[in-house]
């Protein structure tokens, strides 16, 4: 039987291996932490991710555990909208984006690994051409290698070199909260090189994220700043961060990984953040993680070459991370004036535009070689329930 040696338990990881595993695969993960949990508050996924869930035969799980992303569109800080988002068109062509903890995603994928699959507390040093990896409990094999091992993979130095992250310029907070007052509609609001917005759960607790342009490593200055922050922003904004709880709230410096000169060497082929680590602003960096699974399972379990997997994955994921960075920096304006210029053509924005924007990267299905899209131009300014 063919093996997968998995490195990395996060969510690129644990659908590698549920996809290889159900194609007959014997699959091993090995992850660095003693144990699988979640770091995160809520996650948003698009219907491209959704079809991947599906394929790996965890979609109707995921759905029970999600509510719709109900996001009515983006606003300024005051409240006047910049951009509606046409809901029932997104839903009509695409299906809804769900929005679910990401402690439910990471056990809906882990009880779908089988049990003595995964070794948790092992971490990884090494990974070798010829399909070996060398860690803390000695040394595994694989007949592939997946790099499933984040930002920081090790696995991604034997495949191109020493790729350094770079920085995005802002910082984002993550937190969930109960609601103490009705929220009216859902969404992201954009002020000056600072941003908010917040998404319903399941559970009637509310998933919050803001960011704010800061210097990579600045100190910390959590709930208290956060309310600082967005103290004179419109309702519910004050309130939600009123009702926070300072010990849950999570803060992380966005990074990026420049562009890969590939994915793939020999035996060892890299998935999820270790390949293409993105801004979070499009939420759909566990999308392609998910999609990245489920097409290498594809190419490489009936007897393809690795480098399809690259050829298919790299334009396409590459393509996503560009505009998500993009959209970064629009979000981020700190200029007034330049942020004023935007607001302005935001409003002007129809959102068919935006619509026609998403549609290259919704439209995804898992048997489709011809996945690969090429970016389109214009009605890019399109942000969504993910900082
Ligand atoms: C603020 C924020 C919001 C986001 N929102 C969204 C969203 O709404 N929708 C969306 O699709 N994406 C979102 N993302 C992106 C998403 O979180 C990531 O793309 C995704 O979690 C990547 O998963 P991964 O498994 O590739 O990497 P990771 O989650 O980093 O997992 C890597 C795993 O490998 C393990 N590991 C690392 N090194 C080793 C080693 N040497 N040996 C063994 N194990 C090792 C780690 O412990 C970890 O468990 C967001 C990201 C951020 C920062």
């Amino acid at each position: 039987m063919s093996k997968a040696l998995i490195v990395g338990g996060g969510i690129a990881g644990l659908a590698t291996a549920i996809a290889f595993d159900r194609r007959g695969w014997e699959v091993e993960v090995l992850e660095r932490a003693p144990e699988l949990t979640a770091v995160g508050a809520g996650i948003s996924l698009w219907s491209n991710a959704l079809r991947a869930l599906d394929e790996l035969g965890v979609g109707e799980r995921i759905r029970e555990r999600a509510v719709e992303d109900a996001a009515a569109g983006i606003r300024d800080a005051r409240g006047r909208w910049l951009s509606r988002t046409d809901t029932a068109a997104l839903r009509a062509r695409h299906g809804s984006p769900v929005v679910l903890h990401r402690a439910d995603l990471l056990e809906i994928l882990r009880a779908a690994v089988p049990e003595s699959a995964v070794r948790t507390g092992i971490s990884v040093t090494e990974a070798r051409a010829d399909g070996s990896v060398l860690h803390s409990a000695g040394v595994s094999r694989g007949d592939v290698v997946v790099g499933a091992d984040g930002i920081h993979s090790v696995v991604r130095r034997a495949v191109c070199g020493v790729v350094e992250p770079r920085y995005s310029g802002y910082t984002a907070w993550r937190m969930v909260v109960t609601p103490t007052e009705p929220l009216g509609d859902l969404g992201e609001s954009w002020g000056r090189g600072e941003r908010f917005g917040f998404a319903a759960l399941a559970d009637g607790r509310v998933y919050c994220f803001a960011a704010a342009n800061i210097p990579a490593g600045a100190p910390d200055g959590g709930l208290p700043e956060l309310r600082r922050r967005f103290r004179d922003w419109h309702a519910p904004i004050p309130a939600l961060l009123a009702a926070a709880d300072a010990d849950t709230v999570l803060r992380n410096d966005i990074y990026e990984l420049p562009p890969l000169d590939t994915y793939v060497s020999g035996r060892l082929v890299l998935v999820g953040d270790a390949a293409h680590a993105m801004t979070p602003n499009l939420g759909q960096g566990a999308c392609q993680a998910l999609e990245d699974a489920v097409v290498l399972a594809r190419v490489v379990a009936t007897g393809g070459d690795p480098s399809a997997y690259d050829a298919e994955r790299r334009p396409r994921t590459r393509m996503i991370a560009d505009r998500s960075a993009r959209i970064g920096t629009v979000a981020q304006l700190s200029n007034p004036l330049l942020a004023a210029v935007r607001d302005a053509v935001m409003r002007a924005m129809p959102a068919s535009a935006q619509a026609r924007a998403l549609a290259p990267i919704l439209d995804w299905t898992p048997g489709e070689p011809g996945a690969i899209q090429r970016p389109r131009t214009g009605g890019d300014v399109r942000s969504h329930t993910n900082t």
